[in-house]
Order: C-alpha cells, then sequence, then structure tokens
C-alpha cells in the first residue's frame, strides 16, 4: 500500500500555521482539474488501472484507500500534532483497530475507571475472550496507575476529562509512567478535541477520537479516527484497517472534513457556554455538585487550565431529590432535550446511569444514578440557562 497518510504528500499549510488555517487548508486543496473550492466526494468503490498495477496516484480499492478519507486522514494529523491519521466507521472501531495493533494474548490493558462505557466493554467482554486481561485505576491520580501497572501492562488508556464525572487526568504523568513500563498510552479526546488539548504534544502514543462528537459537531454522522506520530504504530494500525477494514464511507469523511474547519469557533463557543451554564447551576438547591474542569473548585482546575486551551462543553451535575428527580428533569427540559451523544450545535441531556453507561452497571465503572450530564450546545447562553433553572425550580 502507497503511504497518503503523510501530511507532506497533500498540498497543506504546514505546521507553522495556526489551528484554524491548518483545519481549513490541510488535506483540503481545491480540486485541480477544476478549480472547485471544495475536494469533490470521491464515492467510488474501485479505481481503474492503466494496465495491471498502473494505480492513479496510488488509488486502487476504497477500503485500502480513497481520496476523501486521504483527504481527512492529512487534515486530522495535522489538528493533532501527528505524523499518521487512520478514520473509521465509529470511534469503537477505531478503539478496536488500536487495540489489535497493540495486544497479544496475555497482556494487560490499564483503564481508567470512569472511560466511556463502551470502551470498557470492548475490551471487557470483547478481547478478554481472546486472552486479555483489563483492570481500572482513578486516571486523576497518579500513584493509583503507578500501583495498578503489571509487568504485562501493555496498553494504558485515558480520557480526559473523563465522562460523565469530568475528571482530569495529568497526560504528560501518565505518558512517563506508561513508557518506564513498557505500555503505549492512548488518550481518548474526544471530549477536549485538538482544538483544546493536544495528547501527542504531551507524551501520548495514540489519540483517539470518536468524531460523531465535537469533531463532527452537527449530530449527522459517526466515525472514529486514530492520530499518531509513531511510524511503527502507524503502520500497524493502518494494516487493521486495510484487513479489518471497519473503514468510513467516503461521505461521512467529508462530511467530518467540512466540520473540521469550524471546530475552533464552535468550540470557542461550547466553553463559554458550558461556563455559563456551570456557574448558572452552581448553588441551586435542587444541585448537589456540578463537575466542570472551568469552576475554580473543581479538583483539577489548575491542571486541566495548564493542560487545555478551554475547559470544554461537557458539565455534569448530581440532584438533591436523587434518582427521581433526574427522571423528572429530563422530561421538562425543552431547550436540552434527551437523547445520547455529545457535541452537537443542539444542547443534549442524558442520564448515564441508563443510557450512556447503562453496559457498566454493577461494575466498578457504574456512575451514580442521580446524575446527568449536559452537553452544552450553541444556543443562545441565556436560553439554555433560563431552560435549566426552570426545570430545576419545577422540581421542588
Ligand atoms: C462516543 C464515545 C466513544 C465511542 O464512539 P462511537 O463513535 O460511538 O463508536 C468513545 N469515547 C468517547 C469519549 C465517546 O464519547
Amino acid at each position: 500500500m502507497t503511504d497518503r497518510s503523510a501530511p507532506e504528500s497533500l498540498p497543506h499549510a504546514g505546521p507553522d500555521r495556526g489551528f484554524s488555517t491548518r483545519a481549513i487548508h490541510d488535506g483540503q486543496s481545491f480540486d485541480p482539474r477544476t478549480g472547485a473550492v471544495i475536494p469533490p466526494i470521491f464515492m467510488t468503490s474501485t479505481f481503474v488501472q492503466d494496465g495491471v498495477g498502473g494505480f492513479r496516484d496510488g488509488y486502487e480499492y476504497s477500503r485500502g484507500g480513497n481520496p476523501s478519507r486521504d483527504a481527512l486522514q492529512v487534515q486530522l494529523a495535522s489538528l493533532e500534532g501527528g505524523s499518521h491519521a487512520y478514520t473509521f466507521g465509529s470511534g469503537l472501531a477505531a478503539e478496536d483497530a488500536v487495540l489489535r495493533a497493540a495486544l497479544q494474548p496475555g497482556d494487560h490493558v490499564l483503564m481508567g475507571n470512569d472511560v466511556y462505557g463502551g470502551t470498557h466493554r470492548l475490551v471487557s467482554q470483547v478481547w478478554e475472550r481472546w486472552g486479555v486481561e483489563i483492570t481500572t485505576a482513578d486516571a486523576s491520580d497518579l500513584d493509583a496507575v503507578r500501583a495498578a501497572i503489571r509487568p504485562n501492562t501493555r496498553v494504558l488508556w485515558v480520557e480526559t476529562p473523563s465522562n460523565p464525572l469530568m475528571k482530569v487526568a495529568d497526560i504528560a504523568g501518565l505518558a512517563e509512567l506508561g513508557h518506564a513500563a513498557g505500555a503505549i498510552v492512548v488518550a481518548d479526546n474526544t471530549f477536549a478535541t485538538p482544538y483544546l488539548q493536544q495528547p501527542l504534544l504531551l507524551g501520548a502514543d495514540v489519540v483517539l477520537h470518536s468524531t460523531t462528537k465535537y469533531i463532527g459537531g452537527h449530530s449527522d454522522l459517526v466515525g472514529g479516527a486514530a492520530v499518531t506520530a509513531d511510524a511503527g504504530l502507524a503502520e500497524r494500525i493502518a494494516f487493521q484497517q486495510f484487513a479489518v477494514g471497519a473503514v468510513n464511507s467516503p461521505f461521512d469523511a467529508w462530511l467530518t472534513s467540512r466540520s473540521l474547519k469550524t471546530l475552533a469557533v464552535r468550540m470557542d463557543r461550547h466553553c463559554s457556554n458550558a461556563q455559563a451554564v456551570a456557574e448558572a447551576l452552581v448553588g441551586n438547591p435542587a444541585i448537589t455538585a456540578v463537575h466542570y474542569p472551568g469552576l475554580p473548585d473543581h479538583p483539577q482546575h489548575e491542571l486541566a487550565g495548564r493542560q487545555m486551551r478551554g475547559f470544554g462543553g461537557m458539565v455534569s451535575m448530581q440532584l438533591t431529590g436523587g434518582h427521581e428527580a433526574a427522571l423528572e428533569l429530563v422530561r421538562r427540559t425543552r431547550v436540552f432535550q434527551l437523547a445520547e451523544s455529545l457535541g452537537g450545535v443542539e444542547s443534549l441531556v442524558c442520564l448515564p446511569s441508563e443510557m450512556t453507561h447503562a453496559s457498566v452497571k454493577g461494575t466498578e465503572l457504574a456512575v451514580p444514578d442521580d446524575l446527568l450530564r449536559l452537553s452544552v450546545g450553541l444556543e443562545d447562553s441565556d436560553d439554555q440557562i433560563a431552560d435549566l433553572l426552570e426545570a430545576l425550580a419545577s422540581l421542588s
């Protein structure tokens, strides 16, 4: 397979340019035939050959390579500060490819204890059957992680900020611990996005994304990505993408590229709207706790300020009235619609214990049943706050 993921293989703005310049131009050059400013969507499964093996620009068959997917991969690698990116049909498909690239039977995976429920399920219910062990530790506590590392730990998996408790883990500290133990460090950067946080530059080996969320940003696609600056890992992930075949469609790749171009402006507004929501909720008598790294009393507020450009668009809260109040509140909000997922322009609310994290009920990853998670969207801030405050007031 020809390597088309290296940023230098397509015209690009280059590493000296700012984030949004790279988001808009890297991998996204105009169509050379027509001058169309937006690269076309290459909805094709196969490519005509000029004689056997005479590939045009290396393209042979779309599972192995497609120009729309390559354009996205170049753009994503540039934004994360990696050399190679690989995109998939979902975040979990990307996770599976990274695990296949890194693990053998007998290996151990150490995971943060409040990672996305589906990530834990993938290892504990799929990978354990193939001889891989999994345990968890509080990733925001370096001593706890150090104590949980085993001689056969080969993957240290961290998600920060975490889902749904919004804990922040020290990526550079974890990278040091993982590397000393001979493990690769994978950072799920779905909540922060490369605009707010760049784990590869902090020492992580692989950045993982559910592009379904902020990167897609409009709740209209499902996708995933793995990005690395390690050529050996890149080759192994590329092989999994090609040989297992969980690729995204050219149309989804194109939509994701379209969305990445506005990531910075969207994230700035997600951050300011979430900060305003979190501050408006603090002290409300119907709430016992608000979890948001942008609040000064968040346990890792200072670390988040150093590691991230902004605190993100996700807020969670626990209710005085417990589980019943949580069930009631999600029936009363209007701007915040009840749905799984996050990161879109519209605000969403979910009850993780019954929805996103139902798969880890009864395990050490179970989340409090009085906890609601808010994905603070891009509606007017006043409308978002009024919606929540009115619904909370109606509970009592
Ligand atoms: C949604 C999500 C995933 C899984 O991604 P899918 O695109 O749903 O497969 C992984 N990690 C985090 C943090 C997520 O929010």
